[in-house]
């Protein structure tokens, strides 16, 4: 049986309910909702049934029992995450522009998360899992970066697999020794999934395909490309494949790229053929954007399966 990890931030998302141009302002607020990439990915995970299980720090606070219960009634092992006593849940303050861009403000590095090690216990707790999967938002902090390459050597060693998003922010990309890291994990990748200009992050080829060839032929098995609304492309040694995405209404795009793939490698891990995945992983996406909340939007297998179902594509 496989058992996904990731390590990184837990935080809880605070959405400003009026469009404009960041916090300067007093607005209406709505949250705290459960939230961080990782998280949000593992809670997906959870909720396909996947084993899976999530290293993390949260305070002793509302905002940290706020994600853990979650995570814990969607099925993720949450044995990973300290509550540290003094400490306080990370948060991030959302506002949409009005042309749907995102403002934020963060609170990750000095919270409870930043300050994420390994320990005894989670070192035992990462020889229990197959397969990391690595969130380029987590590599935020020296602390967090080391823990996350130490976790990835022992499942590689072990055999496992890799999986990396590198959900780049401009707000984290100037993080002490984030590009080095990014480098790191990326030459122990088995399955990459950047979204759209991601792909050219470590390739020196200007078209797609020939970015495609350059990352295939460094030694990663499988690449998934997110293009937002349009849907997503897998390419392998033997497959190109490109499939439309699902028409639903979008209310949040945030978690999109989480929950997709969180879907695409719960089911790359069971065998599945690639274009089932990719229609799995679409229709996981589609879901995410239909709900107000950056980890309400997950989604069950039979919710999944009604999705394809009623748009013709099963
Ligand atoms: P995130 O903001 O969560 O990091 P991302 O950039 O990683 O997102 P996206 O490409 O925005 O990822 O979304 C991931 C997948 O979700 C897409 O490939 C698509 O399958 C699905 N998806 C996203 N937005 C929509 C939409 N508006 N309609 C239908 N499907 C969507
Ligand atoms: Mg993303």
């Amino acid at each position: 049986m496989s058992k996904i990890l990731t390590i990184g931030e837990i935080l809880v998302e605070i959405v400003a309910t009026k469009r404009g141009n960041g916090f300067r302002e007093a607005v209406p607020l709505i949250g705290p909702f459960p939230s961080g990439a990782p998280a949000i990915f593992m809670d997906q995970a959870g909720k396909l049934g996947q084993d899976c299980a999530i290293i993390s720090r949260v305070g002793d606070d509302d905002f940290g029992w706020v994600n853990i219960d979650r995570l814990k009634a969607d099925g993720v092992d949450v044995s990973g995450i300290e509550v540290v006593p003094h400490g306080t849940t990370g948060s991030a303050f959302v506002r949409y522009r009005e042309d749907g861009s995102r403002a934020f403000v963060f609170n990750i590095r000095h919270s409870a998360c930043g300050t994420i090690e390994l320990s005894d216990k989670t070192l035992a707790l990462i020889d229990t899992c197959t397969h990391m999967h690595v969130m380029g938002t987590a590599l935020y902090a020296p602390s967090v970066v080391k823990s996350i390459l130490t976790a990835v050597e022992r499942i590689k060693a072990a055999g496992g697999t890799i999986s990396f998003d590198p959900n780049l922010r401009p707000e984290i990309l100037d993080a002490p020794g984030m590009r080095e890291a990014l480098q790191v994990v990326l030459a122990k990748t088995d399955l990459f999934m950047p979204s759209g200009e991601e792909l050219f992050l470590f390739a020196k080829a200007s078209t797609e395909k020939d970015a495609v060839d350059e990352l295939l032929a460094k030694g990663i098995k499988a690449i998934v490309v997110k293009r937002g609304a349009k849907g997503s492309s897998y390419f392998d040694g033997d497959n190109a494949l490109h499939l439309p995405g699902y028409e639903v209404e979008e209310v949040d795009p945030t978690g999109a790229g989480d929950c997709f793939g969180a879907t695409f490698v719960t089911f790359w891990l069971s065998g599945m053929h690639p274009a089932d995945i990719l229609r799995y992983a679409n229709a996981s996406g589609a879901r995410a954007v239909t709900k107000a909340g950056p980890m309400e939007g997950a989604s069950t297998r039979s919710e999944l399966d009604a999705l394809i179902q009623s748009q013709g594509n099963a």
